[in-house]
């Protein structure tokens, strides 16, 4: 039988968030251990996009997903968290102590004192467009749903389709790495950042990217189940087959709670319902930090999922030692910080 683990917080999820609640619990010398579903940390930055600049953590002007993810993981290695990864956290029970016992698709059990969901979307999905032949193409063989290393697109022809963020940025991106990249929009503006389009405009007007608006790709064509040609139909009919090394449709993700939304814990629009002074949901020692929680004013951005890790686990820290008084203090108090 495997070992049961024991821990102060058990956190639901590696994403950003989950991985800064460890830095934020052990200054409180609160032990964690993480559970994630996907087998790498870093949630939606390791596993959509890592090689994607950020532009909106202070202190950085500039970071990459997936550093970001290696930065979050080296500050907290002081506080020796443990990791349970490519398993999902199915359900929990609440003891009569107040503690909880958690279990895992793989029959781990946690035995914490706290939990705190940083479940981000909890399982996502790709939106896939409606195109013909998509499904023959995946897996591999030209259809690519993320841009997980954009190393693969290197001197590759590749049609991008999508109006939002990720169809922009990667656009951007891609532009320097791939041999021809063709944007294809069904509409003639965006819904991502006005900063972006217009980079991707410039571009177009360069000549460096191809964009193609009010249309869609319709149709694949390849032999040997390899994509070598799209079909590019405008809103008017006029259709034109291209070729390609691979098709990236960038329509977001489906989000899917998951066994989350079978806790018991209320929730609105599949997100859970917090108080926003501790991040703590309706059932007492359960907290929710990051993209799946939701209040009056969310944002779903890391920062933001930052400070609510910070004063979840202050929450967290009364509600495991009820007559305990804690001090706020400085990291810098103490010299560098460890557990
Ligand atoms: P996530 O990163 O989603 O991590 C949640 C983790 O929980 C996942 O790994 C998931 O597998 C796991 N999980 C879920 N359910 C379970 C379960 N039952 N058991 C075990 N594990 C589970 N934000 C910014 O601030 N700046 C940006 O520039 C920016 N750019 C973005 C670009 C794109 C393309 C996208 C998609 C998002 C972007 N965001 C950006 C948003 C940012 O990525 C999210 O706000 C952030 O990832 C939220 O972090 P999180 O830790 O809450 O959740």
């Amino acid at each position: 039988m495997a070992a049961v683990i024991s821990t102060d917080i058990c956190i639901i999820g590696a994403g950003p968030v989950g991985l800064f609640a460890v830095f934020e619990a052990g200054l409180l010398k609160l032990r964690c251990h993480v559970v994630d579903a996907l087998p790498q940390p870093g949630g939606q930055l390791s596993e959509i996009y890592p090689k994607k600049p950020i532009y909106d953590i202070p202190g950085y002007p500039e970071i990459l997903a997936g550093d970001l993810v290696d930065n979050l993981m080296k500050q907290i290695a002081p506080f020796h968290p443990t990791f349970t990864l490519g398993e999902r956290v199915e359900r929990f029970a609440k003891l009569d102590d107040g503690s909880f016992q958690l279990y895992t698709t793989d029959g781990t059990e946690i035995q914490c004192r706290a939990v705190a969901i940083a479940g981000g979307l909890g399982s996502f999905e790709p939106r896939k467009p409606a195109v013909d032949s998509l499904e023959r193409f995946e897996g591999g063989r030209g259809v690519h749903y993320m841009v997980r290393d954009p190393e693969h697109f290197r001197d590759k022809k590749i049609v991008i389709a999508g109006g939002g963020d990720s169809a922009l940025d990667w656009t951007n991106f891609l532009a320097n790495v791939a041999s021809e990249v063709t944007l294809v929009h069904r509409g003639t503006t965006f819904r991502g950042a006005a900063d972006s389009a217009e980079k991707v405009q410039k571009l177009h007007e360069a000549g460096k990217i191809k964009l193609v608006l009010s249309s869609n790709v319709t149709h694949l064509h390849g032999d040997d189940e390899l994509l070598q040609q799209v079909t590019i139909t405008g809103n008017n009919g006029q259709a034109e087959t291209v070729p390609v090394d691979a098709f990236v449709p960038l329509f977001g993700l489906t989000p899917k709670l998951g066994p989350i939304g079978d806790w018991n814990l209320d929730l609105t629009d599949d997100a859970v319902l917090v108080n926003t002074e501790d991040y703590s949901t309706s059932l007492p020692g359960v907290y929710a930090i990051g993209d799946i929680n939701t209040y009056p004013g969310k944002l779903k951005l890391i920062l933001c999922g930052f400070h609510e890790a910070a004063l979840m686990c202050q929450g967290a820290f009364k509600y495991i030692y009820p007559d305990k008084k804690y001090t706020l203090k400085y990291t810098t108090v103490n010299g560098a910080p460890s557990m």
